[in-house]
């Protein structure tokens, strides 16, 4: 006889839109159909990426965050256009609606992609299969565009499940088959898992989740930190995350005062390094992206200024978050001067502003506890 669960176990479902941008533009715009389309910055602009791109753009190799220019060069003919952000909030507003006709419990990843948790729906379904279907549905009759759907009993199986059948697709992983699933993963899909992070598995032979479950706790913790036990417990199918309703993350930030004054510009960006891989570290547990950099320098004196930058589609990337900081320091004519404190921030999370008419700097800057 199987051993039963302690609990009933949850059902969660990650909902995950098509090219969301580009899909509404095609919708609103019948001669944008069926042809290679960009949305984001423009390729003459400067600085211009990819907020999205269609699935017929996406055959030239054309991906999200890549520099429209890079975009222009892998597909001539493709059309660029500026993002409509008042009218994807109007559509993620009325995909919300269809999701609160089965559950409260939904707490958006960002404009396009949110969990749900549907243990107890509220017409009583049962089947979290039968809901995704019907919420698959309901976006197609009502909204003309189409999601993917994953289905499983926790957030991380669930997330990646959507992606697996894109676009339009549905996939259920059942409690039975998860941990053969979580074995056959690429360490790549694991998440906080970066390209550094993949590398380093790889050079010590880890390729997959199987890989990953030959090792006990204390030694995954000892190779990747605090990070190591997560892996532990998700190669075993175990993610007790919640679906947070509320969650209410405006921004998230890592600071750092040190012993003594920072004169240098070396060691200021060593310092800034330091700091945005713990930022970027957050960012991936809480699988947040954000479109604005903030920097905070507090000054020997105790002046303190913050300065901003905002892109058009949210990272969460080491990379990114690190440069943006240094380019910002740079700006602030650093050298000789005395900065007793560095803090670098992320917000901008879900919701989308204007370029050009951003938010103002963020004076008070939320540390959260890890
Ligand atoms: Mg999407």
């Amino acid at each position: 006889m199987e051993n039963q669960p302690a609990q009933p176990h949850r059902k969660i479902i990650h909902i995950d839109m098509d090219a969301f941008y580009a899909s509404v533009e095609q919708r609103d715009n019948p001669e944008y159909r069926d042809k290679p389309l960009v949305v984001g910055g423009l390729p003459e602009g400067r600085g211009g990426v990819v907020a999205t791109a269609s699935y017929e753009a996406r055959k030239f190799g054309i991906r999200s965050a890549m520099p429209s220019k890079q975009a222009l060069q892998l597909c001539p003919h493709a059309l660029f256009v500026r993002p409509r952000f008042d009218a994807y909030k109007e559509v993620s507003r009325c995909i919300r609606e269809i999701f609160s006709r089965y559950t409260d419990l939904i707490e958006p990843l960002s404009l396009d992609e949110a969990y749900l948790d549907v243990t107890n729906d509220k017409l009583n379904i049962g089947s979290a299969i039968e809901i995704a279907q019907q919420i698959k549905q309901a976006i197609k009759d009502e909204l003309q565009l189409t999601a993917s759907a994953g289905v499983s009993v926790n957030k991380f199986v669930a997330k990646i499940a959507s992606d697996i059948n894109k676009p339009d697709g549905l996939k259920f992983i059942g409690p039975a088959a998860i941990e053969g699933f979580m074995e056959q993963l690429p360490v790549e899909k694991f998440f906080g898992v970066g390209k550094v992070t993949a590398q380093k598995m790889k050079n010590m032979g880890l390729h997959t989740g199987h890989d990953l479950k030959q090792l006990t706790e204390a030694e995954l913790t000892k190779r990747f930190g605090k990070a190591g036990r997560f892996y532990f417990n998700i190669v075993r199918g175990i993610d007790n995350r919640e679906v947070q309703p509320h969650r209410e993350t405006k921004s998230l930030a890592a600071e750092d005062t040190f012993a003594y004054d920072l004169t240098t510009t070396e060691e200021m960006e060593a310092e800034l390094d330091k700091i945005a891989a713990t930022v970027c570290k957050r960012l991936q547990h809480y699988e947040l992206k954000g479109r604005t950099v903030t920097l905070k320098i507090k000054y020997s004196d105790f002046k303190q200024i913050t300065r901003n930058q905002s892109f058009p589609a949210g990272f969460n990337d080491l990379e990114t978050i690190s440069t943006t900081a240094k380019k910002l320091l740079a700006a602030t004519d650093p050298e000789d001067k005395r900065i007793r404190l560095l803090g670098i921030s992320l917000s901008n999370f879900g919701e989308i502003t204007v370029k050009g008419k951003d938010e103002k700097p963020t004076d008070q800057l939320r540390l959260f506890p890890f």
